[in-house]
């Protein structure tokens, strides 16, 4: 049931590469006789993503992607080093997408679709643009592309599968206040606004299908700090999160992810059938040990269950 898939993104971008350095075939250099053929210049080493990527099968309209816990670090690539580049892992986040999948294989029999990324973040980083991604290294654009492209299958299959789906990019911060931070799209001082202030803003961000949609009701503010909310579910399991209806916004000067490339590039702010949710957890006591890691994704395997009943009209199957 967790068959690995492949992409063929590489093989795009080889073939994209090979046509951008062509134009030099049939040419000959002055003085060279005609009959030989210039000869064709050592290709660059080719470099294969597939071991970087770890991509598994799922069943029900849930996606994990793991982009900053990897642990490949690959000697022939340079490591990062550009401008405001962050080098820093994400610790144990690679296996807390695993726990999660776990979790729901535990709780229903079924697994939501999972995509990490190995490799090191000072190698690669999975939650930015291309240049950013890479720290510039062109031969690494294969992989950024095989990346994206895993996520955009993973969505894909599940949205084919089912009416609609969910995305949660998984992080880990390192912020002054223990709790999680839940992404939409929406800045911090956008969220301090008032529920009437935030309603325009809800298109645009990795909810807008959500909000279009308005399950049980809920749209605008109610989405992301109503009783419902992935992030009131999450406080009413004793993890307390930011928005949620018990905080509904960082104060002034508090440290806040608002969401990433990811979140921006895989919800629905564009349109389609999947939302998108970046969850930021901070260690101790979600993911710092195998114990938490486990009771940490049994508590959002609860959350994800009922926003997924409530707001996607999806329950497992008997
Ligand atoms: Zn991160």
């Amino acid at each position: 049931m967790t068959g690995r898939w492949r992409r063929s993104a590489l093989l795009v971008a080889c073939t994209v590469a090979a046509a951008c350095g062509g134009g030099a075939s049939g040419t000959t250099a002055p003085g060279r006789d005609p009959a030989t053929p210039t000869p064709t210049p050592a290709p660059a080493p080719s470099l294969d993503p597939t071991g970087w990527v770890s991509a598994s099968d799922g069943t029900i309209p849930v996606v994990i992607v793991a982009p900053h816990g990897g642990d490949l670090s690959p000697s022939e690539l340079p490591d990062r080093n550009c401008a405001g580049c962050v080098t820093l892992n994400d610790a144990n986040t690679q296996a807390l997408a695993e726990e999660i999948a776990a979790a729901f294989q535990r709780r229903i029999g079924r697994r939501p679709f999972v995509v990490i990324n190995r490799l090191h973040r000072r190698k690669f980083d999975g939650n930015r643009e291309l240049t950013e991604a890479t720290g510039g290294f062109a031969q690494l654009t294969g992989m950024w592309e095989y990346w994206q492209a895993n996520i955009d299958s993973a969505r894909a299959r599940a949205a084919r599968t089912h009416a609609r789906a969910i995305l949660i990019d998984l992080h880990g911060h390192a912020h002054a206040i223990p709790r999680l931070e839940l992404g939409y799209m929406l800045s911090a001082s956008q969220l301090r606004l008032s529920d009437a202030q935030l309603l325009p803003l809800l298109p645009g961000t990795s909810i807008t299908r959500l909000h279009q949609l308005k399950p049980m009701g809920d749209s605008g503010a109610a989405l992301v700090r109503g009783p419902r909310a992935l992030g009131s579910r999450l406080a009413a399991l004793g993890l307390p999160s930011v928005p949620s209806d018990v905080t509904p916004a960082p104060l002034a000067g508090e440290d806040y992810f608002s969401g990433g490339y990811n979140t921006q590039r895989h919800g629905s702010a564009s349109g389609g059938a999947v939302d998108a949710i970046q969850i930021e957890c901070h260690n101790i006591g979600v993911r710092d040990t195998a114990a938490n890691r486990t009771a940490f994704a049994e508590a959002l395997v609860t959350a994800l269950l009922g926003m997924l009943e409530d707001y996607y009209g999806w329950t497992p199957p008997a």
